[in-house]
């Protein structure tokens, strides 16, 4: 598989009252072209720190302290901010979690699409050609009527037909790359899987790998590929999803599996013991030590390396050194 986009020992810290929130600790993975990649964790574990440093917008007091960013042979902590807006614009595009605070409230959607389309095409945004372009995307999306959709201003708009404008904003300039941050967390239960089947149907059709950030284990293993898992600002496991779902390796990983309710099981749900650590004042070593039931002298002084156990299967625990 040909590598699109490749993370590697990525630091980004924020400052706050309290102190330096180590936010991420060295967090390294790969997204290859035409990938579907989730990447997975509680709340907290760094997961949409991570896709907003590889889009560039931690913003003040937060700061990317560390590592790099290589996408398609550019690192893009080195470009300067015009190239990086022309990456935004074009190459990779990011869905948020609340789609109707992503949109302006105040500019009709139809005008905000053909703003992504004439920014990353360099056109006119009253040219035929934009204005075609946006009525294609809104079909595209399952969007009825686009003649009266290009009309509305986000406030007339449902959370679905919000995110579905969102989902064509993302996708309008046929980005390398599609960011998706929770995509589907603040809809209604019925229209996530909506979601989720158009996003997987339109960047598999253009060719565009997605990276979907989500807390939500059946997501992963429903429309997922790969999977990367996160524990506080690391990356513990990565691999494919049957892999993982199958033979999980890092004791972290098995938690979460195992904490998945199962339709017809009796008797106590099972947790991970412990809480989601202060990350001003993170454990040392293995972030995960105080909550492992496997962990070892090293644990707490050595932060385990990651890993390849088997071909495309990475995993960071000293349990595997
Ligand atoms: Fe547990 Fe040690 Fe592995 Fe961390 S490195 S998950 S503490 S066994």
């Amino acid at each position: 598989m040909e590598k699109l986009l490749s993370v590697r020992n990525l630091r980004t810290i924020f400052h706050t009252y309290r102190g330096v929130v180590k936010a991420l600790n060295g967090v390294s993975f790969d997204v290859y072209k035409k990938d579907f990649l989730g990447v997975v964790g509680e709340t907290g574990c760094g997961k949409s720190v991570t896709s907003l440093s590889i889009m560039r917008l931690i913003e003040d007091p937060g700061e990317i302290v560390d590592g790099s960013v290589v996408f398609e042979g550019r690192d893009l902590l080195k470009l300067s901010e015009e190239e990086m807006q022309k990456v935004r614009a074009k190459e990779i595009s990011m869905i948020f979690q609340e789609p109707k605070m992503a949109l302006n409230p105040v500019l009709k959607v139809g005008y905000q699409i053909a703003e992504a389309v004439s920014t990353a095409e360099d056109l006119p945004i009253k040219s035929k050609e934009v204005q075609e372009k946006v009525y294609e995307i809104l079909k595209a999306v399952g969007l009825p009527d686009p003649e009266s959709m290009v009309e509305k201003y986000p406030h007339e708009l449902s959370g679905g037909m919000a995110q579905r404008i969102m989902i064509a904003m993302g996708l309008v300039t046929k980005p390398k790359l599609l960011i998706a941050d929770e995509p589907t967390s603040a809809l209604d239960v019925t229209i996530q899987a909506q979601i989720l089947h158009l996003i997987k149907e339109l960047v598999s059709e253009m060719g565009t790998s997605a990276m979907i950030i989500t807390h939500n284990l059946g997501v992963v293993a429903e429309y997922c590929e790969r999977v990367v898992i996160m524990y506080a600002g690391n990356v513990a496991e990565i691999g494919n999803v049957k892999t993982i779902f199958k033979e999980p390796l890092h004791p972290y990983t098995k938690g979460l599996i195992k904490a998945v309710p199962v339709i017809g099981t009796k008797g106590k749900l099972q947790t991970i013991r412990g809480i989601v650590p202060d990350l001003v004042n993170p454990p040392s070593g293995c972030r995960f030590h105080p909550r492992c039931d496997h962990a070892l002298d090293i644990c707490s002084k050595e932060l385990p390396p990651i890993k390849e156990v088997e071909p495309g299967h990475f995993v960071a625990c000293h349990l595997y050194d």
